[in-house]
């Protein structure tokens, strides 16, 4: 059952998605060479929760970090550790808040020094894919008409959109229905109505969409060790434009 939130709820959601941006904002800034996931993680660990915040990752399903670090083949899910970022890599970042009991829920992909100029592509390509998606997500759409048009954008530009993970609702619980596919036909799945939030974060990938997890359950690599980048908000679908609630 999708749950419709009440207004009071949605002032909430706001709260926690603001978390997520102010978050995203303080760490882009910390990653730079040499620096470790750990100490990322570290960081924003504190600075979650010195903004009255729960870092909503940690302990879910036993995941034993408060964000997820994703360096260059991993997908998601990645967990922080104490390699060094080096020059050239990307990284994508999911975090998640909890305030007053409500969740956010946000990732993007950053670039560590200089990048390749795929790399970039890459990284821009799943952003644009992301509000190529959200063009979609209005009163009255269905909710795969968002899916379809993320899917066509990355594959126009010659990536791939993986199958495995998909976005979610989202409210007191980090994962609530409906789920949210990357890809797939238009038309279908429920009407899109005012009050419902989704966390929509089209994973994207250099080469094929095959994913593996290693051997810590959680990490997510591409199987051919391509580069996959990122890109998620928590939305809000309102009576016109949809409201992104996970920004500054
Ligand atoms: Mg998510």
């Amino acid at each position: 059952m999708i749950i419709i939130k009440t207004k009071r709820e949605i002032d909430k959601m706001r709260n926690a998605g603001r978390l997520v941006g102010k978050t995203h904002d303080f760490l882009k800034k910390l990653i730079v060479p040499g620096i470790t996931t750990k100490e990322l993680d570290k960081a924003a660990e504190e600075y979650i929760i010195s903004h009255n915040g729960i870092p909503a990752f940690k302990g879910y399903h036993d995941f034993p970090s408060s964000i997820c670090t994703s360096v260059n083949e991993e997908v998601v899910h990645g967990i922080p550790g104490l390699k060094k970022l080096k020059n050239g890599d990307i990284i994508s970042i999911d975090i998640g808040t909890i305030v007053e009991g409500y969740c956010g829920d946000g990732a993007v992909t950053y670039a560590v020094g200089d990048i390749s100029s795929e790399a970039k592509r890459l990284i821009k390509v799943t952003e644009k894919s992301f509000f190529e998606g959200i063009k979609f997500a209005k009163k009255g759409n269905r909710l795969s008409d968002i899916s379809n048009a993320i899917q066509n954008y990355v594959e126009k530009n010659g990536f791939s959109v993986v199958r495995d993970f998909v976005g979610h609702g989202i409210g007191q619980k980090m994962h609530e229905a409906p789920e949210i596919p990357n890809f797939g036909p238009p038309g279908l799945g429920p009407r899109l109505t005012p009050g419902m939030i989704l966390a929509i974060e089209p994973m994207v990938n250099q080469g094929s969409y095959h994913v593996k997890i290693l051997e810590d359950n959680w990490t997510t690599v591409t199987v051919d060790n391509k580069l996959s980048a990122h890109y998620e908000h928590t939305v809000l679908i309102t009576d016109g434009e949809p409201e992104l609630l996970t920004v500054v």
